[in-house]
């Protein structure tokens, strides 16, 4: 075989692989286990009654980005359409990245976003966040003045964390960074902002305030995209749409790097449908964040560290006494190996969940997250089995123990 050579920034990035695990309750991958409302997708096999098979789709996903503007009350060309926000980040990397330019990324954050900027040759440059996850904005600032990065990328609230940033620490940062800023809300619609409530989407001009998402600020700056998804809040992480907002300027550049045609007619035909009935997704976000709550309560009852979440999945690790006899019961189960004591006892926990088919996320390697695990809220009886099996795990180790 030919020794083919590849880009140098490509030659030590692997492809990107999640091994496909069999599981009942599958909670790895923040994905909504809600399906989609009666009435989306009643209304989806309505419009599919005429759809085009023959057709393109809209080249530029015109009909979406029209009726997104519409509802955010903003011109059309404020919003481009993706294949999931997973486009649009990678797209974003290639237009205002490239060889001898920078990216700068939140650690620990999404790994996708470093390999995206690496996948468009540029410089990836990892800024910090708090021991608890969040963005410090003066730390954040000065890291902008002293590596002057091309792109500052933001994630609020942020994955694996769930960690949410008030309104004025990401207003701060875009204020001041000096480049252009992707803020990825992925999470946003689970959020709960002071104020008015992110999910709340009427035009710009008719609310009063709005803690929650930076859209809000829209009007203010023109250096920022706000990055959505259908894929969480909205049930469709298989058809793959997400959108980008920002000023004209920022949307044009980032159009610049897309493909025509790039979203196929299905998925736009689906994500209008689901923006049509928007209000018929607010019951299942409301118990998702209901559900989050009461189980953040009963982890931290187990004798959990749990980070404080404003999604639609929780971050925790066993902590103090229950890690150390969690540890000790993975070197008697498993036998003694080099893993620190923290990340022995989360993945104490995580195989006992798998071999009852639970497939949770497994950072318990992470070096910035020793020991956690990340769990999607699921069904509230999902969760319900989930967390019955966690307190039965704890309890045996612990026995009577006070922890
Ligand atoms: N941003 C963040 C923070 C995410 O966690 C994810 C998905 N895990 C994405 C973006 C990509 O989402 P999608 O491509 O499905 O829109």
């Amino acid at each position: 075989m030919a020794d083919f050579s590849v880009r140098h920034s490509l030659a030590d990035l692997e492809e990107y692989e999640v091994e496909t695990i069999d599981a009942d309750i599958v909670v790895n991958a923040n994905e909504s286990n809600y399906p989609l409302p009666a009435v989306v997708r009643q209304d989806i096999a309505a419009r599919m009654q005429d759809f085009s098979y023959n057709r393109y789709p809209p080249m530029k996903c015109e009909t979406l980005c029209a009726l997104l503007a519409e509802q955010l009350g903003i011109d059309t060309d404020k919003v481009r359409v993706g294949n999931g926000s997973s486009e649009l980040l990678q797209m974003a990397c290639y237009a205002f990245g490239g060889a001898g330019r920078k990216i700068a990324v939140p650690y620990p954050s999404f790994s996708m976003y470093g390999v995206y900027a690496q996948m468009s040759d540029s410089e990836v440059l990892h800024y910090s966040l708090t021991v608890d996850g969040y963005l410090d904005a003066d730390a954040v600032l000065r890291f902008c003045r002293d590596e002057q990065p091309d792109l500052l990328i933001l994630n609020n609230p942020n994955n694996p964390t769930g960690n949410y940033n008030p309104l004025p620490v990401v207003e701060a940062i875009i204020a001041g960074a000096g480049c252009p800023v992707i803020v990825d809300e992925a999470y946003m619609e689970f959020a709960k902002g002071d104020g008015v409530d992110p999910r709340d989407l009427r035009p710009l001009g008719q609310l009063k305030l709005v803690a929650g998402s930076a859209l809000a600020l829209l009007h203010k700056y023109s250096n920022f995209l706000v990055y959505r998804t259908f894929s969480k809040a909205y049930s469709m992480a298989g058809l793959r749409v997400g959108y980008a907002v920002g000023s004209s300027l920022m949307t044009k550049i980032l159009g610049k790097t897309l493909l025509p045609y790039h979203v196929n007619g299905y998925s736009l035909l689906c994500a209008m449908a689901c923006l049509t009935h928007r209000d018929a997704f607010a019951p299942q976000i409301g118990e998702i964040r209901d559900q989050r709550d009461l189980m953040a309560q009963n982890l931290e009852d187990m004798g959990m560290q749990v980070w404080p979440s404003q999604t639609n999945f929780l971050c925790y690790r066993p902590a103090g006494r229950l890690q150390e006899l969690l540890a000790r019961a993975y070197d008697q189960k498993y036998g003694p190996n080099n893993l620190s004591q923290p990340s022995k006892a989360g993945k104490y926990l995580f195989k006992a969940l798998l071999e009852d088919k639970i497939l949770l996320r497994d950072f318990t390697e992470h070096p910035a997250l020793p020991g956690c695990l990340r769990q999607s809220v699921g069904l509230p009886g999902e969760n319900a089995v989930v967390l019955g099996k966690l307190r039965a795990l704890c309890r045996a180790i612990v026995g009577n123990e006070e922890i």
